[in-house]
């Protein structure tokens, strides 16, 4: 007799919820941490810290420079980084505490130890207390990722840093220099760029977040640049030399051909992050992992074991806490003998800087590469009633909408609380809606999604506003 129907490894946001919908749909359901905390990733040193630091920061730039226009005079700021860190942590201990009680409220047992697979049915839990074999039907892997390190720059935590320790860093710095312009770059470096350090990124490719879709990237850097972000573009960091207080980069310029160097007194590491599945089992029952690490699965989300199941950052796909999630409650659906299911097509993609930027659904470089015949429509924030109103008009609304069929593709967002607008792109394309369909639609006035409907009429040249 199993004790368990389903043994999760891993508590981060595709564990802890999969554990909840599991145990709502009637399952025995046993959840294992190797951290004292749970909620993994996400909410210790990722989305949660980083989007507490982010308003926080938000605050102090609006009250040094944005309160003025509104009329209101606050005199001088004053930063007490101390405050802001003790406001962070007091959310972090708020919410990780709140998944305690979530699990406790729907009996998943929590174990606090580290997962190992033994068997196919069988987990073994090690702490410093002792080991316990679980047995189980099904297991759930959701060992998540760390961060991604790069030969020629160590971490040391105090200058060679990770997104973790920029999370905590005890004073400002003077020069951050930032290696990665992609969404973890941006949003710590725009943390500190906004309390007050000198922030360079350098970045491999020849934009910043290489992934997302060109025309609004290009936009975002822009803007960021006249925040005073400094990018270096095309270079390769080769070397790092680290005295008292002080940090010397050296890297290769691509585009130019030369060695060059650049000084600053803390570096973050930004260049991406790698599935984790250390110690967990996997040569033994013999279930493999790709090139770069992570544990492929079929459409069900099974390994080659039809009752262990893997999700979130330990599998292909994008690295996110709803793609996690999502994956999480369609494993315990499809194990309840339901329907479970993710659609990829509609996952949406956001980076947390001002303005944000929020995306859903193709580029408009993956439809050239495709060959998808597409009709565009933009629309910029400037002329909306709204984001004057907030003093807030940079940035645009980029929808891509299918040639023949006016499908909805794709829709970018940069501007004022882009990841809240981004969601009626998201539900629009999940039920195969067209730009019309949005055009179509009541947006309350004045509100910012006014933007995203003139953008869904451009797409038919029909604009109101121009
Ligand atoms: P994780 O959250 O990584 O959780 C895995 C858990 O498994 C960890 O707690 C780990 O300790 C545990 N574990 C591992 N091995 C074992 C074992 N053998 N036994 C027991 N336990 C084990 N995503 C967003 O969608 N939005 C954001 O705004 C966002 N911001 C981010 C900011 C930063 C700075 C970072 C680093 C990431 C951010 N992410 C964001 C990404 C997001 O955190 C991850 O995509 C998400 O946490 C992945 O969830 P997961 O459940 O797969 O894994
Ligand atoms: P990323 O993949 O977003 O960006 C890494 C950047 O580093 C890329 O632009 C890449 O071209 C560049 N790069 C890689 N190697 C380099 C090198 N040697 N020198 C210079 N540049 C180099 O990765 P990240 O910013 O580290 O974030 C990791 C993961 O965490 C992401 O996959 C992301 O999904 C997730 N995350 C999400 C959010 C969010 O949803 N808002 C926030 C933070 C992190």
């Amino acid at each position: 007799m199993s004790a368990y129907d389903l043994v999760i490894i891993g508590a981060g946001p595709g564990g802890y919820t999969g554990a909840i919908r599991a145990a709502q749909l009637g399952l025995k359901v046993a959840l294992i941490e190797k951290e004292k905390t749970l909620g993994g990733t996400c909410l210790n040193v990722g989305c949660i810290p980083s989007k507490a630091l982010l308003e926080s920061s938000e605050h102090y730039a609006a009250a040094q420079h944005d309160l003025k226009n509104h009329g209101v005079e606050v005199g001088s700021v004053k930063l007490n980084l101390e405050q802001m860190m003790g406001r962070k942590d007091k959310i972090v201990k708020d919410l990780t505490g709140g998944i305690v009680f979530l699990m406790k409220k729907n009996k998943v047992d929590v174990y606090n130890g580290r997962g190992r697979l033994l068997s196919p049915t069988q987990v073994e839990v090690s702490s410093d207390t002792g080991k316990q074999v679980l047995e189980t039907k099904n297991v759930m892997l959701a060992t998540g990722s760390v961060v991604n390190t790069l030969p020629s720059l160590r971490f040391d935590g105090k200058t060679v840093i990770s997104s973790t320790e920029a999370l905590s860093l005890a004073k400002v710095p003077n020069h951050l220099i930032v290696v990665g312009g992609g969404v973890i770059g941006l949003e710590l470096g725009s943390v500190w760029l906004r309390l007050g350090a000198k922030v360079t990124v350098l970045e491999y490719m020849d934009r910043i977040c290489p992934i997302m879709d060109t025309q609004i990237t290009k936009r975002l850097q822009t803007i960021l640049g006249k925040q005073g972000m400094e990018f270096l573009f095309q270079v390769k960091v080769t070397g790092a030399k680290v005295s008292n207080s002080e940090v010397e980069i050296t890297y290769e310029d691509l585009a130019n051909q030369g060695q060059k160097t650049l000084s600053g007194d803390v570096v973050l590491v930004a260049t991406g992050r790698k599935p984790y599945s250390e110690q967990l089992g996997l040569e033994e029952l013999g279930i493999e992992r790709d090139q770069r690490g992570f544990v492929p699965v079929n459409e069900k989300l099974q390994t080659k074991y039809p009752n262990i199941y893997a999700i979130g950052d330990l599998i292909p796909g994008p690295m996110l806490a709803h793609k996690a999630e999502e994956e999480g409650v369609a494993v315990a659906e499809i194990i309840a003998g339901h329907a479970g299911h993710v659609n990829y097509e509609t996952v949406p993609n956001v980076v947390y800087t001002w303005p944000e930027l929020a995306s859903v659904g193709a580029t408009e470089e993956q439809l050239k590469e495709n060959a998808i015949p597409y009709k565009v429509g933009t629309f910029s924030f400037a002329p909306n009633g709204r984001a004057k109103a907030i003093g807030m008009t940079d940035g645009m609304v980029k929808i891509l909408a299918h040639a023949q069929t006016d499908r909805l593709l794709g829709v970018h967002v940069l501007g004022p609380r882009a990841s809240d607008m981004i969601a009626e792109a998201v539900v629009a394309m999940e039920f195969g809606g067209s730009a019309e369909d949005l055009a179509r639609t009541f947006h309350a006035h004045p509100t910012l999604s006014e933007v995203m409907r003139e953008a869904a009429l451009a797409v038919d040249k029909r604009a109101r506003q121009s």
